[in-house]
């Protein structure tokens, strides 16, 4: 079915219950409210000029109108275009062009940076044209820019003029949900986390997403009586696909903490929302532990979660289950070119393998393990790991090259190294480009920073390796310490030695503030290296 079928079947089932609550925002919605505003801003999408198959961009921290421009625009097949809330004028200005998009839907600023400034010194054509006449030399598709502030300056319209630019006139014009789309249509272009490198443009159809999110939020029992809490960025498929379709998929109520991520804010939401799951990137919940910790919540009706998006230590795990009282919380491992989840557990499975593995396959795919020659690896063997089904996407938006580089054969290469147990539970064993070739022994950063993270002044560490004369490459630790608690590198150094294999041992220790991390939460392990070289040299 369509993102709209999947709207219409909730609204019809629960639409009195609670959608959405965005607590920065004070704003609550029921399904029929949230089907009413999406009816409203899809016609003043039309009315816009915009056509199915058109790009419009949504540039925004976690607010209620990311939510209904992902309805709205779906809802007459113009294809949403996330722009990273991280961004900036280079990376705006080349998204923009890169995609066509014909209108900009944005915030007005988010922390220290201001949106509009930005827009404007990209347009400077806005000061002088209508609204939806821009016509600027830097940006020659981009046509409107909406703005959620009611005063943006002239050139650019309000995201509430956009809602009224419909009237009623134009609500009759909506097309009629059944006849218009074809689940199989682009309607999505969501660009990959920059973890390795610049992001990519996955284009991602109604059918690859509207099930993954039924698949993801039936493993972990969501229903209308759920409370969602949703902490982690809309701009990635964490957010808008396993978040907010996951919910509507199952009627269940989302909660948005904030419009960035705060742990303390977080667990207060929780709290006060009677959340019974949330979802994270192991660095929030690692902050959620420690926010925890220092001041107990009422988490009683807590239950079940998701971890994903990046490896999921074994010990966060187990503190998440007992310290947060999730007991049935799964990890999820996937990808944004597969929609994204493709393994995870089921909230049954045993704690141990629910810590320890990322589960099993999700319904409808296939999976193979192959060697760096392209063969199958033997039972047991790590390799790297291929899936393929309903929710691979249809390539990366205008890079023909790099879709033909990991697509082949409908088989998706994820570039990540895995291996199974007997049961088909699957352990990732970590990124092929992240893993470390020292004197010609394999090293797996993954390995070490579990073992790393068992110091119990250690709140977080990465594992990483910089080119070496002698023995290729050479092992590289950044921690950070846990509040209050004063760490040294002789401290790890020492707590390594005897307890893992020699050339295990990281060769350079720092202890930072502040891992480099992606707005998802990602360490960027490219970054580090680049430091790390430096200052080597
Ligand atoms: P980029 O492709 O731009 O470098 P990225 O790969 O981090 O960034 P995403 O699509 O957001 O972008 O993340 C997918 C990747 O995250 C996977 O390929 C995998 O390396 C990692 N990942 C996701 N879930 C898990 C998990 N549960 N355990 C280990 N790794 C995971
Ligand atoms: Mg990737």
């Amino acid at each position: 079915i369509t993102i709209p079928q999947l709207l219409r079947e909730t609204v019809s089932r629960f639409g009195p219950r609670e959608a959405m609550v965005f607590l920065e925002q004070d704003v609550r919605l029921s399904y029929y409210d949230l089907d009413r505003a999406v009816d409203e801003l899809a016609s003043g999408l039309l009315a816009l000029g915009l056509v199915k198959g058109d790009r419009v961009g949504i540039w925004s921290p976690n607010r209620l109108e990311w939510v209904l421009t992902q309805f709205a625009t779906a809802r007459i097949g113009v294809v949403m275009v996330n722009i990273n809330p991280a961004y900036r004028l280079a990376e705006l200005e080349y998204v923009l062009n890169k995609v066509g998009c014909k209108a900009l839907i944005s915030a007005r600023s988010f922390k220290s940076s201001d949106y509009l400034g930005m827009i404007r010194q990209l347009a400077p054509e806005l000061e002088t044209c209508k609204p939806g006449k821009l016509n600027a030399v830097k940006l020659p598709q981009l046509q409107t820019v909406v703005v959620m502030d009611s005063d943006p300056g002239p050139g650019a319209l309000t995201f509430e003029q956009l809602r009224q630019f419909g009237g009623p006139s134009q609500l009759l014009r909506l097309p009629s949900i059944d006849a218009a789309l074809n689940p199989d249509e682009a309607i999505n272009i969501q660009f990959t986390s920059g973890t390795t490198g610049a992001p990519k443009g996955a284009v991602l159809s109604h059918y690859n997403i509207v099930n993954n999110a039924r698949f993801v939020t039936d493993r972990i029992h969501l229903t209308e009586i759920d409370r969602l809490a949703i902490p982690v960025p809309l701009y990635h498929c964490f957010g808008m696909v396993m978040g907010v379709l996951g919910a509507v998929s199952k009627g269940a109520a989302m909660v948005f903490p904030g419009e960035g991520f705060d742990a303390s804010v977080t667990l207060d939401a929780l709290e006060r929302e009677r959340c019974t799951a949330v979802y994270g990137v192991p660095t929030m919940f690692i902050a959620m532990l420690e926010a925890v910790s220092s001041r107990p919540r009422d988490l009683s009706a807590m239950r079940t979660g998701i971890m994903a998006g990046a490896p999921c230590p074994v010990e966060t795990m187990r503190r998440v289950n007992r310290d947060m009282n999730m007991p049935e919380v799964t990890i999820c491992y996937g990808m944004t070119e597969t929609s994204p989840v493709s393994f995870q557990s089921f909230v049954d499975d045993p704690t141990d393998k629910r810590c320890e593995t990322v589960g099993r396959v999700h319904p409808h795919l296939e999976v193979k393990l192959v060697g760096p020659d392209g063969g199958i690896v033997p039972a047991g063997e790590t390799g790297e790991l291929c899936t393929r089904g309903y929710s691979v996407m249809k390539g990366y938006w205008d890079d023909p090259t790099n879709t033909a580089d990991s697509i082949t054969d409908g088989w998706m290469h994820t570039g990540d190294l895995a291996t199974f147990d007997a049961d088909g539970f699957c352990a990732i064993v970590g990124r092929v480009k992240d893993m470390i070739i020292r004197g010609g022994e394999n090293i797996y950063p993954r390995e070490i920073e579990e073992f790393l993270l068992r110091h119990p002044k250690v709140s977080d560490v990465q594992v990483f390796g910089v080119p070496d004369e002698k023995f290729g490459e050479e092992v590289c630790a950044w921690a950070t310490a846990r509040p209050g608690e004063a760490l040294n590198v002789d401290e790890l150094r020492a707590f390594c030695q005897g307890q893992i294999a020699h050339y295990k041992i990281p060769r350079h220790f720092r202890v930072v503030k502040e891992l480099p991390m992606t707005i998802t939460g990602k360490a960027q392990k490219f970054v580090m290296r680049e430091r790390m070289i430096q200052e080597l040299s």
